[in-house]
């Protein structure tokens, strides 16, 4: 197995695609090695069943053009950042390696306690992984960075950055239409809050928010603890005016 260029790790099978699907299809497009790895299968959800989901999640993952997708299989409503799950997620992340992790928005944010546990859990996690003896039976790998999306957290400070996904928002909109278990008819889902609106057309308009920040048709925005770098001003992207 590649080292993963991009991990996307989610309480959920369907959260990836939700806040950061476009980004990863576009990193895949771009030949990145990208991977998902859901913690739980979601089997505490309201509908649809483990298997269901499992389904739609690699139907889902196709689309995105990702082949590399898998379960944790922690218990679902109940991921808890403890020595095991720690331990857990250490083991996966020095098997896939990847250079840069997606993580949900971290807490005190997150409407499922799963997702507001998930980013203490993961960032936790990353940084275990890199000590020499921490869990010896596996060489140490660290990540290089950790990048929170905060897409449709409407509590949340101002995105660090905006992904321009206009290419791949399409290919977002069918990934979470894969799971059809979990949103066929449906007008709320995970952190989108309802409006009335069906589902689809609230992503397409939440990412065309995020989009007019970067001044782009759609985006995905993401939060670091750390400050980008920037080497030459004068190429700075997103005009004020
Ligand atoms: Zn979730």
């Amino acid at each position: 197995m590649p080292d993963l260029d991009l991990l996307a790790i989610a309480p959920h099978p369907d959260d990836a695609e939700l806040i950061c699907g476009g980004t990863l299809a576009r990193a895949v497009r771009a030949g990145r090695q990208v991977g998902i790895l859901d913690l739980t299968k979601g089997e505490m959800g309201s509908r649809g069943t483990s298997e269901v989901r499992a389904e739609e999640a690699v139907e889902a993952a196709a689309v995105l053009g990702i082949t590399e997708r898998e379960s944790l299989g922690i218990p679902d409503a109940a991921i808890a950042n403890t020595q095991q799950t720690r331990r857990r997620l250490v083991a996966a992340l020095r098997r896939l390696r990847p250079r840069v992790v997606i993580a949900p928005a971290p807490a005190p944010f997150g409407r499922h306690p799963d997702h507001r546990e998930a980013a203490e859990l993961i960032r936790d996690a990353v940084f275990l992984s890199g000590l020499a003896r921490f869990d010896t039976s596996t060489p140490p790998f660290r990540p290089h960075k950790v990048v929170h999306a905060i897409t449709f957290r409407e509590d949340f400070v101002r995105p660090t950055f905006v992904v321009d996904i206009t290419d791949t928002f399409e290919a977002k909109l069918e990934a979470i239409r894969c799971f059809a278990s979990q949103f066929a008819g449906a007008t709320q889902a995970g952190e989108v809050y309802p409006n009335g609106e069906p589902l689809l057309d609230m992503i397409r308009h939440h990412c065309a928010h995020y989009g007019s920040l970067i001044r782009v048709q759609y985006g995905e925005p993401f939060f670091t603890t750390e400050t980008m770098r920037v080497d030459d001003v004068t190429t700075l992207e997103v005009s004020t005016f």
